[in-house]
């Protein structure tokens, strides 16, 4: 296998460089590749990280997991990509500064057509062509919101165009069991109207499950801009544990994840943006990272800028708090928390 300048060789961990695209001022914009090659044969799990350039913590897990004695251990090949937004990450930034655009926007969506792609679309897509012919498994690394409660985003599973419901049901349940294993609370993506809303259809995750048809889940590793210690040694072995369930490390190498959180409620929860004010103001939160909400509970309080209140923010749903909203003043209709809300929805639609 090569991707890129890097060529697996049996046993070894080996590196090189990916060409995204061709920079206007002369050289050539590359994401580092690292490639651990076992001397056994056996699956290939891609692992990629700060494709926003601010979400530093996946980067840092994405080194750190690859070693030489991981090469030496496995069974089967792990490909590697830290850093897949290099202009984001010479900023401390989420998009890339060709044109602005958010990376994790613009991966293949063969139904939807987009007008002349942009250089952002173009890096893409020849990253999603090397996924599509090698991977088995995808762990794509990102951080969330500041002070955000670490979990991995699932994508519900579309049936109809690409496989058949029993196709998306096995590909659903594959991902579960490799989000489990890496040990974080797992949270179902937004609603289907949100989640084009947000063109999170064309997130790397979304494109490679529903369009490659390869399992993938998306850690959240905390917040951005600075490494969290915690959320990445808890990747790290995460990481590892997603290569025991695959097969690509012995049983023997799985390990307790001690640093990763449990989920704070027993049911099953989607990602919301909830709940939204109707009044503009200052945020006070009565609520915190973790806490477990009930329906109807008061979770918010919006103050006039000289501390009075105007009004209570109650929750409609039932879940626990991902993250509060960064900033605390807010306009009519922001939302104030990022929440797991209860969801008694499916994991795989008709699409
Ligand atoms: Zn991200």
């Amino acid at each position: 296998m090569q991707i890129g300048t890097a060529k697996a060789h049996a046993g070894q961990l080996t590196e090189g460089w990916f060409d995204a695209t061709e920079l206007p001022t002369g050289s050539t914009e590359r994401l580092p590749v690292l490639i651990a090659d076992g001397v056994e044969d056996g699956p290939t799990l891609w692992i990629t990280g700060s494709i926003h350039g601010n979400e530093v913590t996946g980067l840092a897990a994405a080194q750190d997991v690859m070693t030489e004695t991981l090469a030496e251990r496995l069974a089967g090949t792990v490909v590697c990509l830290p850093n897949l937004n290099p202009a984001g990450l010479r900023r401390t930034a989420r998009t890339s500064y060709y044109h602005d655009d958010d990376p994790n926007r613009y991966f293949p969506e063969p139904t939807e057509t987009t007008g002349q792609a942009r250089v952002q679309e173009r890096i893409n897509e020849r990253l999603f062509e090397q996924i599509e012919d090698t991977a088995d498994a995808v762990v794509s690394l990102h951080t969330a919101g500041v002070d955000s409660l670490p979990f991995s985003i699932i994508e519900r599973v579309h049936y109809g165009e690409f496989r058949t419901e029993s196709e998306a049901r096995e590909l659903a349940a594959t991902v579960q069991r490799l989000a489990d294993a890496f040990g974080l609370p797992t949270v179902l993506e937004f609603e289907a109207e949100d989640h084009e809303t947000r063109r999170l259809h064309r997130s790397l995750g979304a494109a490679t499950l529903n369009v490659a048809g390869i399992p993938t889940f998306t850690p959240e590793l905390g917040s951005h801009t600075v490494v969290q210690e915690r959320p990445r040694e808890s990747a790290v072995v995460g990481l590892r544990n997603v290569m025991c369930e695959l097969g690509l490390l012995d049983e023997s190498d799985r390990k307790p994840n001690a640093l990763a959180p449990d989920s704070p409620v027993p049911f099953p929860v989607r990602r919301a943006d909830h709940p939204a004010t109707e009044t503009a103001g200052i945020v006070r939160h009565l609520v915190d990272t973790g806490d477990v909400i009930e329906a109807d509970e008061p979770v918010a309080e919006i103050v006039t800028p000289h501390g009075t209140r105007k009004t209570t923010i109650h929750s409609d749903h039932a879940g626990y708090v991902l993250a509060r909203r960064n900033g605390v003043a807010v306009y009519e209709n922001d939302s104030l928390l990022s929440m797991a809300v209860r969801d008694t929805g499916d994991t795989v639609v008709a699409r």
